[in-house]
């Protein structure tokens, strides 16, 4: 047995099986490559789900998380520390907004933001008490947690997890007519993805967000923007909604705002919103740590600069060029995407997303699947040129030897 082999019948037999890993054993990782175990090499182009934007071993995210290691880690909220005022001053600031809510993983800010959507609705908007409704889109992926996959659209999240948190409708996703429909006067939030991410890499038609802007402002409706996984640098703009000039009244960020040292979260929004809370009536023990604070500093300062948002930009255009010569050939169906981030929808012929991913990391390049013959890339966006074009030449040769 390899070291690889041995490592994986161990979490095999020891965890549980909620994910179906690659069989790679990561043992280091430096920019936009990893290590295993064996030391052979890849060329990360999934970046923790984006939450790798600034690359493996970021010197400055390391660098803060370190200086931040020998102070202070964690108060708790019970006290004030150091760290937290820059950070919600920072983050409030590069998202235009008043006030921060912070939290740890993606979920727990969902979490929130329908938690502050429902206050706002009874204490602001005037709905009747237990009435309120949030409005999401099929497909979604917001989290894992029970309320979130009570609205879920996909089987696999949903099924035996019941019974089901109530007070959301489903309409399908990028339908502004479906969507007024379903706003009614109890109606506190439209909860979407600026881009479907998990559902893969599903850009909006042009309009539909500026149409959900206008609708759920006409409307006395919170528009709740989950840019966990598009936000912070991933679509060549620090949001994915400023490609069409659109500000939602709330942000919801995770994933990148930790820079994939440590995990932050965060909703984001103005006093009229985030204003609703009183002490006692929502916390996180880990939430807004002073470590956490440290490198989401440190994340903020690096978008504030907008060279990431440019380097997405310039070498997205180059990826969807690329990726758009290979349509032609039969191999890909269709790609989407939007800076450096693409969904490749593969003929099914040539086998699943599984099985291109398999094959692309036998050529040490990393992607993941989603949702049958689609495979998702999203390189950190430290990527070089280079290794970018030599990740898409593995590409190309696993598709033309399937
Ligand atoms: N929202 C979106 C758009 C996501 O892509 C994800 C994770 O993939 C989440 C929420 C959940 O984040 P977490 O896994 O940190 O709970």
């Amino acid at each position: 047995m390899t070291a690889s082999e041995r490592s994986i019948a161990a979490a095999e037999a020891h965890s549980a099986h909620n994910y179906h890993p690659l069989p790679v054993v990561v043992a280091a990782a430096d920019g936009a490559w990893v290590t295993d175990v064996e030391g052979r090499r890849y060329l990360d182009m999934l970046a923790g789900y984006s939450a790798l934007n600034f690359g493996h071993g970021n010197r400055r995210l390391i660098d803060a998380a370190k200086a931040q290691l020998e102070r202070v880690t964690l108060t708790s909220r019970a006290f004030h520390h150091d760290r937290f005022a820059d950070f919600c001053t920072e983050l409030a600031a590069l998202c235009g907004k008043e006030m921060v809510l912070p939290m740890n993983t993606g979920a727990e800010a969902i979490e929130t933001a329908v938690k502050t959507a429902r206050k706002w609705g009874y204490q602001v908007k005037g709905v009747p008490d237990g009435q309120a409704k949030i409005v999401v889109a099929a497909d979604n992926f917001h989290g894992r947690t029970t309320t979130i996959v009570s609205f879920s659209t996909d089987p696999d999240a949903r099924a035996d997890f019941g019974p089901y948190t109530p007070g959301f409708e489903i309409v399908p996703y990028g339908d502004l007519a479906a969507l007024e429909a379903a706003v009614d006067e109890h109606t506190v939030a439209v909860l979407i993805e600026p881009i479907q991410g998990e559902a893969g890499v599903l850009v909006p038609p042009a309009g539909y967000l500026p149409g959900v802007r206008e609708l759920t402002r006409k409307r006395n409706v919170l528009f709740i923007a989950d840019e966990i996984q598009s936000g912070l640098g991933r679509t060549g703009r620090t949001f994915a909604c400023d490609h069409e000039d659109v500000v939602p009244d709330v942000y919801v960020l995770g994933k990148a705002l930790g820079g994939g040292v440590v995990p932050v979260s965060a909703v984001v929004a103005d006093r009229d919103v985030l204003g609703v809370y009183r002490p006692g009536e929502h916390g996180s023990t880990f939430g807004g740590n002073p470590l956490a604070c440290a490198v989401a500093l440190e994340v903020i300062d690096m978008l504030r600069g907008g060279e990431y948002q440019q380097r997405a930009t310039e070498l997205g255009e180059h990826l969807h060029r690329e990726l758009a010569a290979l349509t032609g050939g039969g191999a890909v169906r269709e790609v989407r995407g939007r800076g450096l981030w693409a969904g490749v929808d593969i003929d099914p012929a040539l086998g699943t997303g599984r099985e291109v991913s398999e094959r692309l990391m036998a050529r040490g390049v990393l992607v993941k699947d989603t949702h049958g013959s689609t495979i998702r890339i999203a390189p950190p966006l430290v990527v070089s040129k280079e290794d970018l074009d030599w990740g898409l030449e593995q590409l190309r040769a696993v598709l033309a030897s399937a």
